[in-house]
């Protein structure tokens, strides 16, 4: 992928693509994983290939109901590591830390090479080396989320189990529902508005992973700027999830319509 020149109008799309299938290559990504993003680069081009309003407003109730939350976790699988990794260990530093890594195939070898790519990948991020990340959900994955079948529904008793918030990017619609149904507010971040998980998430940001993170983390860092209080930060994560998606489906819709 180093082959992409910059200029190549395509250039960030064409990086994603590598990554991911730099991912499958090294057993990172299951097949399916590929077949995932290939949905996602659609949505993209949908909306414009740029972070809507609707989702600009999404992060910002986001980054303050992570910033309310007691015990929050990141829920990571093959697609959002490989695309970024390091923006999520980011993000995770700025709240508790907790990265649970939660496989829609999930086999020991997967779990064993994500967790070395966390361990020794080439950039090694600094919090990560720092020990500002608790990585949950590959050794301690025993309690088991109610209504998902047996493997899909392994958690972390530290994580995602007793978790008030969970950030799920690119999270399957029976999990984010099931999540919904334990009682836990639902972030996720999914470029297709109809999906079911964006439909039954609490906040959904519809907008690509690796261009809203960094917004988010940016966020999450001027809000503690602020020192808000509770109540306001409260107020500034109400959101009505319905109306934002259909503010994105408006958007597409006059994208792909000509005049
Ligand atoms: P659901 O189960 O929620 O109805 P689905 O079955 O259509 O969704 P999955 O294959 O479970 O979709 O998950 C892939 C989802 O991830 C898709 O909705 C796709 O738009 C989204 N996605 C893929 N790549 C990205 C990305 N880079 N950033 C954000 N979202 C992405
Ligand atoms: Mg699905």
């Amino acid at each position: 992928m180093s082959m992409v020149p910059k200029s190549h109008p395509r250039y960030k799309s064409l990086l994603n693509r590598g990554k991911v299938v730099e991912a499958f290559e090294s057993g990172i990504l299951a097949k399916g994983g590929l077949i995932a993003h290939g949905r996602g680069e659609t949505y993209d081009y949908l909306i414009g290939e740029k972070t809507p309003k609707a989702a600009e407003e999404a992060i910002k109730a986001s980054a303050a109901m992570l910033l309310l939350a007691k015990n929050p976790v990141i829920s990571v699988n093959g697609n959002s590591i490989a695309l970024a990794k390091d923006e999520l260990i980011d993000l995770a530093t700025e709240l508790n830390g907790k990265i649970e890594v939660n496989l829609f195939y999930r086999t020991t070898e997967r779990e064993q090479k994500i967790k070395e790519f966390f361990e020794k990948n080439e950039s090694n991020n600094e919090n990560y080396k720092n020990n500002k990340i608790i990585l949950l959900g590959i050794d301690d994955a025993n309690k088991q989320m109610p209504n998902v079948d047996h493997l899909r529904g392994k958690v972390s008793e530290a994580g995602i189990y007793t978790a008030d918030v969970v950030l799920v990017p690119l999270e399957d619609g029976d999990r984010a529902e099931a999540l919904v149904e334990m009682g836990k507010q639902v972030i996720a971040i999914d470029l297709n508005p109809l999906s079911r998980t964006a439909q039954k998430s609490t906040i959904t940001i519809v907008d690509e992973l690796t261009r809203c993170i960094p917004l988010l983390t940016e966020e999450i860092i001027n809000l503690k700027q602020k020192n808000l209080s509770n109540n306001e930060l409260k107020q500034i994560s109400e959101f009505d999830n319905k109306k934002a998606l259909n503010k994105v489906l408006k958007l597409i819709s006059d994208n792909i319509t000509t005049e």
